[in-house]
């Protein structure tokens, strides 16, 4: 086992060593599992943001559980470390290659709008107009019913070796335990403070003696740890209608507000109607992965409600019709930005919870994609944002019709790839939404609830045809969420995902694009500069793709650049032959992340 890191010695701040070791083997002293963003090696592999999470993904491993199993403890613990970006207030989408059949399920685990829902939801009765991001998020309004601890459930009893129980164990012992505060952590608390201010349950928990907690620090979550114990007792029935789900109700209902919140909050705290039947309803879907093939790759992801699979693939149907690898770098950059803008366009049109199947299976026929490729133009870029395409099955010409822009705030989410001994892969991506989600620990049970239902377009982007992401009851918002999985002959050659709102669409395409097309190898395809083009006037893009030679030669074809600090924090595993993986995470993003394989 190697792990490289050639990389960290380039982080703005050094990650607080923190090493775990699970309670039943401490005694035993076995030496903790080092773990830098790359690592290669045999009989499993797992990687996630988080040091802590990753080593307890490869202990679960090591006892014997698979891929599912290991999943789910990992998942978990972000439950607890990046409990900003992931936990059982959420959702998410779960993708897996199972080894004895070959085949790839999808498992859809996103959060649902309440029975009461209308359309209007977030627009402000006495104004008409649509709330304020920052109202609609920090509320009851904005949580949907969470789907990540069902979604567990349904992968264990599918596919997982051990209970949910002993999954959930060393996740809580790192609750009741605690761990340690690091640099992003404390940012992202500080980046919150106002919205958690506003509740006494999150300042109690996050806001510890009304100040940020320290880099350094250690924190401790007794009540998570003490729901983990819950629900491993009774079941996830004591979170979908049992008494955890009613402090749920109650808090999404009449929001814990603070007797003093110390900082100014502009916005009135806004109710929610989820009900205790909302939480009883729940079910997780198991849809049909997308499903394209790029240069020989199958290439699958997820459905709607994700958009993450339709987008993805499009993209790549359109940069099939050239021969990128053969294409100078700018050329090849040109395109990708330019099939990312065309893809986005008939996402914003089409996608969204209820599209039938087969309009999606539509916007990914090569028909369809020929006829969007050849809106590019190798010489300039097109005038954003561009027109969606019609894709009814008659392509011989260009596409002519009225279009919008992309959307989008989200900006949290984690990502973690784990693969097994047996040769099964999971690639999960889970989320609350917003770092921080609506910014609402329910009293008592220490996790944030979601503010997943603000994915949901407001008020119509469409102009005179159909928004397929408008607000409704029952409903999922659309999600850009893009867990992704790759064969080469039947077999798994790549598993990545990665956080960032709707650039998780376009981070997935530039890394595939990156290594399957430009010749880098995956831990260079990860930490390459970052630019995404999702329909908008300009290319949003770190600073390292604008200033670089070809991001220059990009602005002389017409790109323009909005400067961003960083885009996305991807996981990927890749599959060497023979049993050989290569496990990687960020160099640098988000505080770099942590990859470690078994062997
Ligand atoms: N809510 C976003 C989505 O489902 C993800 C949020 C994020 O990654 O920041 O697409």
């Amino acid at each position: 086992m190697l792990w490289g890191g050639t990389v960290r010695r380039l982080l703005p701040f050094v990650l607080v060593p923190f090493l775990f070791v699970p309670a039943t083997t401490a005694e035993a002293a076995r030496p903790p599992t080092p773990s830098g963003p790359t690592a290669t090696g045999y009989g499993g592999a797992v990687t996630s943001v988080d040091p802590t999470a990753t080593a307890v993904g490869l202990e679960v491993l090591r006892e014997g559980g698979n891929a599912v199993d290991a999943a789910v403890a990992v998942a978990a613990t972000l439950g607890v470390t990046e409990p900003f970006s992931a936990g059982i207030g959420g959702g998410g989408f779960f993708v897996y290659y199972d080894a004895k059949t070959g085949r790839i399920s999808t498992l859809d685990g996103r959060e649902t709008a309440p029975r009461s829902m209308t359309e209007t939801a977030f627009v402000n009765p006495e104004t008409g107009q649509p709330y304020a991001f920052q109202e609609a998020r920090v509320s009851g309004l904005s949580a949907g019913v969470p789907g990540t601890l069902a979604t567990w459930d349904a992968a264990l009893q599918r596919w997982g070796k051990r209970s949910l129980a002993k999954n959930l164990r060393p996740a809580g012992d790192v609750a009741r335990r605690g761990f340690p505060v690091d640099q992003t952590f404390a940012q992202q608390v500080k980046d919150n403070e106002a919205a958690f201010a506003q509740f006494s349950s999150t300042s109690a928990l996050f806001l510890p003696g009304g100040e940020v907690p320290a880099a350094g620090s250690t924190l401790r979550n007794p009540d998570l740890a003490a729901t983990y114990d819950l629900i491993a007792r009774r079941g996830i029935g004591a979170f979908y209608g049992g008494e955890v789900g009613r402090d749920i109700v109650t808090t999404v209902q009449r929001p814990p507000l603070a007797a003093d919140p110390a900082l100014d909050w502009q916005y009135e705290i806004r109710p929610g109607g989820m009900t205790l039947a909302d939480l009883r309803a729940y079910e997780v879907r198991r849809p049909a992965p997308t499903h394209v093939n790029y240069r020989g790759y199958d290439v699958y992801g997820m459905p709607t409600p994700s958009s993450g699979g339709a987008t993805v693939g499009e993209a790549l149907n359109i940069l099939e019709r050239s021969d990128l690898s053969r294409l100078d770098k700018t050329q090849a950059l040109h395109r990708y930005l330019e099939a990312s803008a065309l893809a986005f366009a008939d996402r914003n049109r089409y996608v969204g919870d209820y599209t039938p199947r087969p309009l999606l299976d539509a916007l990914l026929t090569d028909g369809f994609a020929a006829e969007r490729a050849c809106r590019i133009d190798p010489a300039k870029a097109l005038a954003k944002p561009v027109l969606p395409g019609v894709p009814d099955g008659r392509y011989d010409g260009c596409a002519t019709t009225s279009g919008g822009a992309a959307t989008d705030f989200g900006k949290s989410t984690t990502n973690l790839t784990v693969a097994d001994k047996w040769g099964n892969v999971v690639e999960y991506t889970l989320t609350i939404e917003q770092t921080g989600g609506n910014g609402i620990v329910v009293p008592g049970r220490g996790f944030l609830l979601n503010n997943e239902l603000t994915d949901f377009n407001f008020t119509p982007t469409q102009g005179t045809a159909h928004d397929p992401n408008l607000p409704g009851p029952g409903k999922r918002p659309r999600s850009s969420m893009a867990p992704t999985i790759v064969l080469q002959h039947g077999k798994p050659f790549l598993a990545l995902g990665s956080p960032g709102g709707s650039t998780i669409i376009t981070t997935v395409l530039q890394i595939l694009v990156n290594r399957l097309d430009l010749g880098m190898s995956l831990p260079e395809a990860l930490a390459a500069p970052r630019a995404t083009q999702r329909n908008t006037a300009s290319v949003t893009a770190e600073p390292a793709f604008s200033s670089s030679a070809e991001g220059v030669a990009l602005a002389a074809l017409g790109h323009t650049y909005t400067p961003t600090a960083e885009i996305g924090a991807a996981t990927a595993i890749e599959f060497l032959g023979h049993g050989r993986l290569l496990a990687c995470a960020e160099p640098v993003r988000r505080g770099s992340g942590s990859a470690g394989t078994v062997r």
